[in-house]
């Protein structure tokens, strides 16, 4: 499909989200031959960033340094985005459907008029066509599309197309660009993470979901413990949310987050369709719930009947036994 393919890195505290990586597989998959260049934009030095990526397949690299890209905003981004694709005339941009590529790309693709295929689950090639697969309707379809002509934004969603294995041996260029990138009208004064800690539930494997079933905030701490020995990460259905258990940002769901970790477990969850929307892509999915007709059992892979505050600290103990 594409000579030269950008792929936009993005960091997280200095290290780079695994969806970057990602997005480099998925360059490839656009096409084998092309040339892949990432780029990385940030206030900081990117060089160690850079390496990876070209590690992780890129061929080169282009950083942006510049204290305007301290934090995220589409004009800052946007600027520098365009002043690349300006200089390297690329064939498709590929980004993470994170809320950077979310909002970045259609801004972009809108400006130059292109196309912008988001959410993309899956790329295969068919008789010489790149074809794309993304989730509609709340994901209970997929729609299969074809990019005919023309400059192309794609976004990836995390966890689903998986990054190659890092490659130590491989090198390539790094160029650091010098710009101006001027007239940010948003003025970003602080950043305050409401989930600050532990492993980010967008791309994390293992996900330990509650739901009203757990009764209270300190009900949530056997969940963060059971995460916490599966290296995963915890996350919410509304209901659990709206009764002031957890944050808003561990929603998962229609109108939270939607995530397709390896192993899912739903706690004391009722499986409602606007809670689906959001994991029934999950790989394995893994319900707790004492209500042997809760609808979240009819899309399990395994369901545990019983009550979820004997379940999850007799599951805690098992893992740790396997562990040791
Ligand atoms: C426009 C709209 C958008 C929405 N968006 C979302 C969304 O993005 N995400 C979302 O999650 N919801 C969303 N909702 C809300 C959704 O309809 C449900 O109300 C919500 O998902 C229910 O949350 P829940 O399963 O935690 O609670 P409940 O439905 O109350 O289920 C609690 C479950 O816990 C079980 N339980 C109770 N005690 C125990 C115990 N001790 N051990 C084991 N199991 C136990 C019960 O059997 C029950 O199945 C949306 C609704 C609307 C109208």
């Amino acid at each position: 499909m594409s000579d030269k393919i950008l792929v936009i890195g993005e960091a997280k505290d200095g290290e780079l989200r695994n969806v970057s990586f990602e997005a480099i597989n998925a360059a490839k998959q656009l096409n084998s031959e092309g040339e892949i260049v990432a780029v990385l934009l940030g206030d900081e030095d990117l060089e160690n960033q850079a390496n990876d990526m070209i590690q992780y397949g890129a061929d080169r690299a282009v950083v942006v340094q510049h204290e305007n890209l301290k934090s995220y905003t589409s004009e800052g981004y946007g600027q520098a985005v365009m002043a690349i694709i300006d200089e390297e005339s690329p064939n498709a941009i590929v980004a993470g459907h994170t809320s950077i590529g979310k909002d970045l790309t259609p801004k972009l693709a809108s400006k130059l008029e292109s196309g912008l295929v988001s959410d993309v689950v899956d790329i295969e090639n068919e008789g010489n066509q790149i074809v794309f697969t993304r989730p509609i309707y709340s994901g209970k379809a997929f729609e299969k599309k074809i990019v005919s002509d023309g400059f192309t934004f794609i976004t990836i969603r995390p966890n689903n197309i998986p990054a190659l294995d890092k490659d130590e041996s491989r090198s390539g260029d790094v160029q650091t660009k010098e710009m101006d990138i001027t007239d940010i009208r948003t003025v970003i004064k602080d950043v305050i993470r409401k989930t600050s800690e532990g492993v980010d539930m967008s791309e994390a494997n293992v996900v330990i979901a509650g739901g009203r079933g757990v009764r209270s905030a300190e009900g949530f701490e056997p969940l963060y413990e059971l995460a916490d020995v599966l290296g995963g990460a915890v996350g919410a259905s509304r209901g659990a949310c709206d009764a002031e258990y957890c944050d808003y940002s561990l929603q998962i769901g229609q109108t939270g987050k939607v995530i397709t970790p390896d192993l899912y477990i739903a706690v004391g969850i009722s499986g409602a369709i606007q809670h689906l929307a959001g994991m029934s892509n999950s790989k394995v999915i893994v319900a707790i719930n004492k209500d042997p007709e809760a609808n979240i059992f009819n899309i399990a892979d395994y369901g545990i009947v019983g009550d979820l505050f004997d379940v999850v600290p007799k599951l805690i103990e098992e893992i740790k036994k396997v562990k040791e």
